[in-house]
């Protein structure tokens, strides 16, 4: 045993990302993909049949409609291993060719560019009309009535804003799509506060950020920073460039004993709306700095109990007492 590749196959599958694009690049190899995505011919697991099902070389064919044996077969040997494989059975999707499906069945969904209609909740600012944009695959939220918590970052008014797939607009209205778009958020910080990407499951590397003079008062942002919060983690992954940057409150969020030590009190840290995970923090959290060597504290007060959480200034828990 030992070494750090999982098999001598493991190795011999891994692709460029230049190669996959070139392997891709292809209509006639598209067409296979999908006609082995609409036959259901694909990699088992967590599929929705609980059966894989092979097709034949034949049946393929026909259904891409190349009728030139060489022409068909070059064309899918250069799909195997790495999006088709080929078994005893006949040739399904692999894993990675049911991941590219899936990823463009996710950014299809509906075609319209915006989320009509108000939405019911009131602005966690503000308490004014929210409305819902989407654009270019992302959900936001602004308010109608002040700036937002976001300053100068994204748009005025934006108190919400998200990478959400297309897909999970549909049957949504704009109230539940904030809903869901607030789960995977905090979901999300879940996966970045034990450094993995979400997105490719790289290692992430993180950091924090401080405004050293920090001037926010309640009813405005800082005036050097922008935002609302003078220490912010930024985590990045340097393998697919995934990357976010969120106040370190609510990174603290993550964290299991943060996580647990909220549900004590009835709040749940992933099924919350921000309006009510802004109130939590205002009301129970205090940010503290030290530095020499840079430390951050997030408190957590909940009379009689208090939580403490301790970071580095790369962004990991070196304390945390409860
Ligand atoms: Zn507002
Ligand atoms: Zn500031
Ligand atoms: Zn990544």
């Amino acid at each position: 045993m030992g070494g750090t590749e999982l098999s001598p196959e493991f190795e011999l599958e891994r692709l460029s990302p230049d190669e996959a694009f070139a392997i891709l690049g292809n209509d006639t190899r598209l067409d296979i993909l999908r006609s082995l995505w609409e036959a259901g011919a694909h990699h088992e697991y967590d599929d929705i049949e609980a059966t894989a099902t092979t097709i034949s070389f034949s049946e393929l064919q026909q259904a891409v409609g190349i009728r030139d044996n060489g022409q068909f077969n070059y064309h899918l040997s250069q799909l195997i291993p790495s999006f088709v494989r080929h078994t005893d059975e006949g040739y399904r999707l692999s894993g990675a060719g049911k991941e590219v499906f899936r990823t463009l069945i996710a950014i299809s969904g509906e075609q319209n560019s915006s989320v009509p209609d108000d939405l019911e909740s009131p602005c966690p600012v503000c308490g004014g009309t929210l409305t819902a944009v989407y654009e270019d695959q992302w959900l936001r939220v602004m308010c109608t009535d002040c700036d937002g918590n976001f300053g100068d970052a994204t748009p005025d008014g934006t108190v919400f804003n998200t990478p959400f797939p297309a897909a999970g607009l549909t049957d949504r209205t704009p109230d539940e799509a904030f809903l869901t778009g607030n789960y995977r958020c905090m979901l999300d910080m879940t996966y970045l506060m034990r450094k993995i990407c979400r997105e490719c499951a790289s290692p992430l590397t993180s950091s924090v950020s401080i405004c050293e003079d920090h001037d926010a008062t309640r009813d405005r942002s800082c005036t050097i920073c922008v935002t609302d919060f003078p220490v912010w983690g930024d985590l990045r992954c340097d393998t697919c460039r995934y990357a976010k940057r969120l106040p370190v409150e609510l990174c603290a969020m993550g964290l299991t004993p943060v996580i647990t030590f909220l549900h004590e009190q009835d709040i749940d840290v992933l099924s919350s709306s921000f309006r009510e995970l802004g109130e939590v923090i205002a009301v129970q959290f205090q940010t503290a700095v030290t530095s020499d060597p840079l430390r951050v504290t997030v408190t957590i007060n909940n009379e009689p109990d208090e939580l403490t959480v301790t970071f580095d200034d790369k962004l990991s828990v070196v304390e945390s007492t409860c």
